[in-house]
This record gives C-alpha cells, structure tokens and sequence, in this order.
C-alpha cells in the first residue's frame, strides 16, 4: 500500500550563521510560517546549521517549542575517542538533532570522503537514533560519460551496506552541477534519477521502506521553481543550500504549496 509522504524542506546553511545569528534566524522564520499559518503537515521544515549553532538552535526550538527540526551537517563514523575535531552522534541525539546530513558533495570533493566513509557515517547515525540525510548525485563529467542515474544510484547502493531500513533514512538527490550554479536540474530530470533510487530502496530495503522513504531534489532550488520539482511523484521535498540563508525566500519555499496552488 502507498505511504503518504509528508514534503521534506531542508535548509542547508553549510558553513553560515554563527549562533547569534542562529537564534534570531530561527526565530523569524518560525515567525514568517506562522504568520503564514503555515500547516506543518504540508511540509516539515528542518534546517542544518554548523555544529556550534546547535545548543542554541536546541535550546530555543525548545523553550519555544516550536515546529521546526534541526540536525548537523556532518557526523564522526565513530563513537568516541582520539578522533581530533570529530563529532560524535552521541552528542548530536543529546542535543535533540533529528536529522544529519550524510555524503554532501562538499565533503565528498574538499574532504575527499569515499562511499565508505558515507556508509559508515549512516550506520554512525542510526546508532545514536538519528536519521541520515544521504546524499547523492553526479559531476558533469559522470552525466556525461555514465549518464544521469549510475552514480547517484552506485553511491546509495554502496551507502545503504548492511543498514537496517527500519531505522529511517532521507536520501537526497543533488547533482553536484546543480549545486551553488543556479542551473537546477530539469523536474524530469530529478524524477528519472529519484524513482531510480527509490526503486533502489525497493531491492535493498523492501517496499514498504522504499514507499516510505522521502527523496529530496537539491540544486539551486528557489521559490520559483520549488513547485515544479515537488509535482513529480517521485521527489518528496528539497535539500536547499544559498536559498535557505533567506528568510523570506526560504519560507516562500516551505510553503509551495500554498503560493503557487500547486
Ligand atoms: C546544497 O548545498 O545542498 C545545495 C543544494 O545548494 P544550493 O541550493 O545553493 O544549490
């Protein structure tokens, strides 16, 4: 049987917004989808700030109980110990993250992390109970010698070893091309490339998992063109990077829905 998805919007603000910042960022925007009157069950709205914004984050959403989910933007594949500037899961869940974003290009290209290393990490992030938000996608030049499917599709397979699929899981679809250019893929595009994953999910994971699994489209996504991406059946919502770090833009995006009729 088909499970409803709720939309997924994310905001990944890398390495932008120091606490201070994060506070009232936060602050607005639960202001903003308020006033909106948001309705929550439209799209969740979870934002990724830097590791040292998540005690504020936490201690706010809190106090102030508001709708809003956070996570970090990267996760140590281990527990604890002599890992030098790493961060453990452990801490993470203790400061109420529900989320972790897994695999982003950034880190696969300037921190040279393999498929290994993101498996790990996944498996890092179900231990301490958070959800992973794995992320996949192509260069350029993958699309052009392998097409738009084989990698994206090779790095799930490789990130999905020996993971338990009742444990949860976002996947994100962000062909690293799309990333910061303003050149988002085309929706068919992203729908080709997120139904082959979720047909993924299905051989790895079963079908229940793969219905209930959300994938995300990311790549210069805006408020323009948000609506496009969120009509094919396959993409359950966007990771957004540049367009996250504005208030107005970002909730215009969270509530898609709404100002566009879609
Ligand atoms: C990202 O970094 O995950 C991203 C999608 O960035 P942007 O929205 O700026 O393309």
């Amino acid at each position: 049987m088909a499970v409803k998805r709720t939309p997924f919007i994310a905001g990944n603000w890398k390495m932008n917004l120091d606490h201070l910042q994060a506070i009232a960022f936060v602050q607005k925007l639960a202001w903003a989808l308020a006033d909106a009157k948001h309705d929550f069950a439209d799209a969740e709205v979870a934002v990724f700030p830097p590791f040292t914004d998540l005690r504020s984050v936490q201690t706010l959403v809190s106090a102030d109980s508001l709708p809003i989910a956070y996570g970090a933007q990267d996760v140590s594949a281990h527990d604890s110990g002599a890992y030098t500037g790493e961060i453990s899961g452990a801490f993470l869940a203790q400061l109420d993250c529900r989320y972790v974003i897994i695999g982003h290009s950034e880190r696969r290209t300037l921190h040279h992390e393999t498929d290994a290393d993101v498996n790990a990490k996944v498996l890092a992030a179900h231990r301490h109970g958070l959800v992973p938000v794995v992320c996949v996608g192509e260069t350029a030049d993958d699309l052009e010698a392998h097409g738009p499917s084989a990698v994206p599709v090779a790095q799930l397979r490789a990130a999905l070893e020996g993971v338990d699929g009742s444990k949860g899981l976002v996947v994100a679809y962000e062909p690293v091309w799309a990333i910061g250019s303003g050149q988002a893929a085309t929706p068919a595009q992203a729908e080709q490339v997120c139904s082959a994953l979720r047909a993924l999910i299905a051989e790895l994971l079963g079908d229940e998992v793969a219905s209930a699994t959300r994938i995300l489209y990311g790549g210069s996504v805006k408020a323009a063109n948000i609506a496009s991406f969120l009509r094919e059946p396959n993409v359950d919502g966007a990771l957004v990077g540049g367009a996250s770090l504005d208030i107005d833009e970002f909730s215009s995006i969270v509530r898609f829905k709404k100002h566009v009729g879609a």
